[in-house]
């Protein structure tokens, strides 16, 4: 362990110089043989704007903050302070460590405060929702730390005991929770709540940017339940979404609570000089002598201990949380070989409350100078002022990348940010934009409340906490009436004159969980009968069937069992040497699409998409990609219906560009893989979340046909969205494959890391033919 003087004190003068940081990375990458450095940019300093705080707050909250230094605000904390003041909902979007939450704070526990002193001591609350148990209790370890008299602060989560949930209920007047408790307890139980919500006057949605896709359509159905409870009980508390910088924060805090809200971007908050460098890893020729590139892992431990041995904190951040203990093992043994003594360590989530403080404060002190995490929500802990943020390729959203650097250089000292491209086509494309990290618009978060899949199951939920009427349409949509039939022809509901009921004994079952679609399986060690972990129903075919190894939480265990009846998969402990993949056939039924775009001999349409799809073997495979064998499964096939795209032309149109007929089919093929790499860029969502396939000649089209889906049943909205942008993101695809270096096809253009047919046949050039063929129709239809 490492106490050298001079990085404690160079941090906390803050005096990190931008050209210190910026010499520094180029004269890394020019150590080796090819510099990996594809753009350099720094980004000026920013001057914080100051405002005093307005005269309306609580004197004893006034002296709270003024005890702590806090007598001015930045500009954009005292913005949305005054509009929560005048009961407007606020979306307040700006930077990591900007401090949002004062802007809620200030006129959140005022109110509770001035409520002290209503006959019952109870005449305001605030409801305070985050996505993870951590970010809910840090938050009520700050307001608790201001000793506020009368405010009585509480958590209310999964771990909370009854009778601490009773007297939070009666007396608690500030309550932090995340959504699956609003969910499973507070909605279904809500007459026991009936004190706390008559007097709530705001409700705080934080770190809204991480309601996407269906955990985001789930919590957007629950506040809408919310709301209407809410209702029962005459309060129409102000509603605030705190969110990282993100695209339209307004648009989506809209569609999150079906409310108007007014957006508040502007960062008034000082920020330091930000040295930002995006990194491709040279390609260095194997064993076989073909050349290739090293994983973004790997090049991000290298980069750790490099910058920790020069004394510069550094945070890494890697996609999985097995690539967080991989990227910590290699840095330490980077250190050691360097003759460092310093260390880096890990951090998975699930970590104990004094364990993350004892890390945090390491941190501080610059005992531990390198820290690899996931991303920066499962942290939940409070980890600000870095020297440099190294990124194990791309976080999947501008937000996120904006979110994770942004970890560095506090209260306007210098920082480094680089970003290391992963070998997939996204981060591939990346490299050769940088325009489309620094200046493009931030990415809007999609969410589709009308899935009906989901709609149908808030609505079991709403109707046992309150009937539903048909006044109801304004909150849950024009899908809410089709639901209710179904449910009331299943027997699920029924329909009085006052409304539909539920009306059977108990809550109603199969609800289940807010962050998948449809129901869960526990995996569970068979020797133990402990839960290791759980698993949604979609994917368990795939990663859990007998024989997959799977890999949770770092740790390796084999399946030997997969019972669909009892919602369990059986697993042993251990590493057998090898990894799993498995393999499917899938069959995929087009509906009567509802939309409908004619370019040309193209023809694109949006519509649902029946998927029915087995999963019929796996193969084994050493590390270095050896096949050890591929062994047959017997599983029954399975069907859902989701959200689609699909585009087809007829096969005389490519033979007139010059594409014969046995190259259709690995041309499509190749042009699939390689368009859905790139709609993570436009829909904000990550690879595994979609779905596609091609074929030579679909049976519904009887033509060279591209279908590109919604990997939930019900849909999530990306394909929706992708029919909304399908010019600019086509040409976008053509243009990575044109760029690509590689000769037949590779991962970072057209091979897929989760191609069912092992990535067979694909034709690079040919895909380059059909992405211009319907780039071109496009462009002459618009
Ligand atoms: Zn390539
Ligand atoms: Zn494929």
């Amino acid at each position: 362990m490492s106490h050298s003087p001079h990085v404690a004190a160079g941090r906390v003068a803050g005096a990190r110089d931008p050209h210190e940081l910026t010499d520094w990375i180029r004269g890394f990458a020019d150590a080796g043989t090819g510099s990996p450095l594809r753009h350099v940019r720094t980004l000026p300093a920013r001057e914080g704007e100051q405002i005093a705080l307005p005269d309306w707050v609580e004197p004893s909250l006034m002296a709270a903050l003024a005890q702590r230094g806090v007598t001015r605000l930045w500009s954009h904390q005292a913005l949305a302070a005054e509009e929560i003041r005048q009961c407007r909902n606020t979306a307040i979007a700006t930077g990591t460590a900007s401090g949002k939450s004062l802007g809620y704070l200030l006129p959140g526990l005022t109110s509770v405060i001035e409520g002290t002193r209503a006959p019952n001591g109870r005449g305001a609350t605030m409801l305070y929702v985050a996505p993870t148990k951590a970010l809910a209790a840090d938050q009520a370890a700050h307001i608790e730390a201001l000793q506020l008299p009368g405010v009585r602060c509480a958590t209310y989560d999964g771990d909370t005991p009854p009778d601490e949930r009773r007297w939070i209920r009666n007396h608690a007047n500030v309550v932090l929770t995340n959504p699956d408790l609003v969910h499973h307890s507070l909605l279904p139980g809500h007459a026991r709540w009936a004190s706390f919500l008559r007097a709530l006057r705001l409700v705080v949605i934080d770190e809204s940017h991480a309601y996407r896709g269906v955990f985001g359509s789930n919590v957007a159905l629950v506040l809408r339940r919310l709301r209407r409870v809410l209702a029962r009980y005459r309060a129409d508390p102000v509603f605030v979404f705190a969110s990282a910088t993100a695209g339209e924060p307004g648009t989506h805090a809209r569609a999150l609570a079906g409310l108007p809200v007014t957006e508040i971007t502007q960062d008034g908050s000082p920020r330091g000089a930000v040295t930002f460098a995006l990194w491709e890893p040279r390609p260095s020729a194997g064993e076989d002598g073909i050349p290739r590139r090293p994983a973004a892992g790997t090049e991000a431990a290298r980069l750790l201990a490099a910058l920790v041995a020069a004394q510069i904190q550094t945070l890494t951040f890697a996609r999985s949380r097995a690539g967080v203990e991989a990227v910590a093992a290699a840095a330490n043994r980077h250190l050691h070989a360097l003759g460092s003594s310093e260390r880096v360590a890990a951090y998975r989530g699930g970590y104990l409350p004094e364990e993350r403080r004892a890390l945090e404060a390491a941190l501080r002190t610059g005992e531990l100078r390198g820290l690899a995490a996931t991303n920066a929500l499962e942290l939940g802990i409070d980890i600000q002022g870095l020297d440099a943020v190294v990124m194990a390729g791309w976080p999947g959203r501008l937000s996120s990348l904006w979110q994770q650097a942004g970890r560095a250089g506090r209260g306007g000292q210098a920082s480094l940010a680089v970003l290391i491209g992963a070998d997939d086509p996204l981060d591939a494309y990346l490299m050769e934009h940088p325009e489309l990290i620094f200046e493009a618009p931030i990415e809007a978060t999609v969410i589709h409340p009308d899935n009906p899949r989901l709609l149908a199951r808030h609505l079991l939920a709403a109707a046992h906490e309150l009937p539903v009427t048909v006044a109801d349409t304004a909150l849950f949509g024009p899908g809410m009436l089709p639901a209710l039939a179904g449910l009331e022809a299943a027997g699920a509901v029924r329909r009085r004159p006052t409304g539909w009921f539920w009306p059977h004994d108990g809550r109603p079952e199969g609800i289940g969980s807010l962050r998948t679609a449809g129901e869960v399986l526990a995996i569970v060690e068979e020797a133990s009968g402990r839960v290791v972990g759980t698993i949604d129903d979609a994917s368990a075919d795939h990663q859990v069937h007998p024989g997959a190894v799977h890999v949770h939480q770092g740790r390796s265990f084999v399946v030997t069992d997969l019972d669909r009846a009892a919602a369990t998969a059986t697993v042993v402990p251990g590493d057998p040497g090898w990894s799993t993949i498995a393999q499917s056939r899938s069959e995929f039924d087009l509906a009567t699409p509802d939309a409908v775009q004619l370019a040309a001999a193209v023809t694109v349409c949006r519509g649902a998409v029946t998927v029915r799809t087995q999963v019929v073997s796996f193969t084994r495979r050493l590390p270095g990609g050896e096949v050890l064998g591929r062994h047959p499964l017997e599983l029954p096939e399975r069907t859902f219906t989701t959200e689609g795209l699909w585009w087809h032309l007829p096969e005389a149109v490519l033979h007139a560009s010059g594409l014969s007929g046995p190259r259709i089919a690995g041309s499509v093929h190749a042009a699939e893989h390689a368009a859905i790499g790139m709609l993570s860029l436009f829909a904000t969502c990550d690879r595994w979340d979609i779905g596609g396939v091609s074929s030579a000649a679909h049976p519904a089209t009887g033509e060279p046909t591209i279908l590109i889906y919604d990997g939930y049943p019900g849909g999530a909205g990306y394909a929706a969205r992708g029919f909304e942008v399908l010019p600019a993101w086509l040409a976008a695809t053509r243009e990575l494959i044109a760029g690509c270096p590689c000769e037949r096809g590779c991962p970072r253009c057209v091979v897929s890391p989760k191609c069912g047919n092992g990535n067979e046949p694909l034709d690079k050039e040919g895909a380059g033919i059909v992405l211009a063929v319907i780039g071109a129709a496009l462009a002459a239809a618009t």
